[in-house]
């Protein structure tokens, strides 16, 4: 079957989350990390390429952009989605509108809809105005990010000067009057067209007036509602049978290199009822990774492997190597467990942090992740090729999960 769906994410949480959300509906979701540098022949239904251009200079995004649009049109897909930050991450300068017009641009669209909300998270947009919990974007911690700062909370003015096109809007009183009115709305709106959306009904209507068309661009959740819509116009024929997902025989380790409080608790609790080793910078500085290899070497039961750290024991490394020294030795080392880990007959890894997910899946050379069951919001099991081997791979970035989510997502692949 050929590719229905396609979506060019910024950034590589952006893209599972985005992967995980359409496979709640039971559909087969592809991700790959970056472009693929061959054809496919078996294509997912939804296909998802993470590439990692948020703050790229905007030509380099743009060439990227498209070439990832290149590949989903080989693969068959029909209907893209340009997927971003649902805090609307950007400059003046973009990277969201420059890339939303390349690909208009490309695919000859004429309009597209700009959709950023995800409620169940607290985004939510009300006169083109985006509210993160009950704050405005500029109100909100989002004001000081260290890369891109927002300081307007207007998605008008936001992206106006990043676009060549008119910019407009359809704001909540007609999407509230359902899919027919906001078609009719969007039939006669500009080439850009902010869409407000405050709860998860303002989303269906979205993606019901919206799904046929050539590209869409927003959050992940405004794309939730579409597989169903597929399977309702008759375009995607699964019944979500082919969503089976069979972890590999193997053993089972943890790798966590996030140090947000989430994670910290989440390391405490797996303490309690498995056997771990905490990386500690400096003396991997000196010592190098010898000494987790032979402990690893030496574990019965899933171990957890950790540089997970209060933020005062992270400042004094970092003092003492540099932050971004610091941040590269753990990565590097946790990447290099899991290499070794695979060759000890590892096939089930979680990993806990975004830099750390995305140093750990390319040091285990994983270019596609077949979306599996979700162990909690915005982190699913995932099948992956790795060095020959078929592996399951969970990725869970700093925040999300519960304080027992080590343990169940180990239960859920059999592997305490
Ligand atoms: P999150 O998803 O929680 O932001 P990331 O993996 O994206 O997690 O980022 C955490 C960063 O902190 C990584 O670069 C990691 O290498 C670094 N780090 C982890 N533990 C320590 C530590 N003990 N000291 C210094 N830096 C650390």
């Amino acid at each position: 079957m050929a590719a229905l769906f396609g979506a060019i994410a910024d950034d590589f949480t952006g893209a599972t989350d985005l992967a995980g959300l359409l496979a709640r509906s039971g559909a087969r979701v592809s991700l790959r990390i970056g472009v693929p540098k061959e054809p496919e022949s078996d294509p997912a239904p939804f296909e998802v390429i993470a590439l990692k251009i948020r703050t790229e200079p905007v030509s380099q995004a743009v060439e990227q952009a498209l070439a990832a649009l290149d590949w989903l049109q080989g693969a068959g897909v029909t209907r893209f989605f340009w997927k971003y930050c649902s805090t609307f991450d950007s400059t003046p300068d973009g990277n969201i509108g420059p890339v939303a017009e390349a690909l208009m641009h490309k695919l000859g669209a004429k309009q597209t809809t700009y959709c950023p909300a995800f409620p169940e998270n607290g985004r939510s947009i009300f006169m083109g105005n985006l509210f993160v919990g009950q704050q405005l974007l500029a109100e909100s911690p989002m004001k000081d990010h260290p890369l891109t700062p927002m300081r307007d909370s207007n998605l008008m003015r936001l992206l106006q000067p990043q676009v060549t096109g008119e910019v407009g809007l359809v704001d909540r009183l007609t999407v509230a009057n359902g899919a027919t009115a906001l078609r009719k709305a969007l039939d006669t709106g500009p080439r850009h067209v902010i869409l407000d959306a405050v709860a998860n009904s303002d989303l269906t209507t979205i993606a019901k007036a919206c799904r046929d068309e050539l590209l869409m661009t927003g959050g992940s959740a405004v794309a939730m509602p579409l597989p169903d819509l597929y399977r309702k116009d008759g375009l995607l024929n699964d019944d979500g049978a082919e969503t089976s997902f069979n972890p590999p025989a193997g053993k089972g380790i943890i790798l966590s290199g996030s140090c947000s409080a989430m994670t910290q608790a989440q390391v405490k609790a797996y303490q309690k009822i498995g056997p771990s080793f905490r990386l500690n910078p400096i003396e991997l500085n000196s010592g190098g990774i010898e000494p987790v290899l032979e402990w690893l070497g030496a574990q019965t039961t899933t171990p957890l492997v950790y540089a997970t750290a209060a933020p005062d024991q992270v400042r004094a490394a970092q003092e003492q190597l540099g932050t971004e020294k610091a941040g590269a030795l753990i990565e590097d080392t946790l990447a290099q467990i899991a290499v070794a880990a695979r060759g000890m007959g590892v096939r089930r890894f979680v990993v806990a942090g975004g830099e750390t997910s995305g140093a750990v899946t390319k040091a285990l050379a994983v270019s596609r992740l077949d979306i599996g069951p979700e162990i909690a919001p915005g982190v699913p099991w995932c099948s992956a090729q790795s060095g020959g081997e078929k592996v399951a791979l969970a990725l869970k970035s700093g925040n999300f999960g519960n304080e027992d989510f080590f343990q169940t997502a180990m239960q859920m692949v059999d592997v305490t």
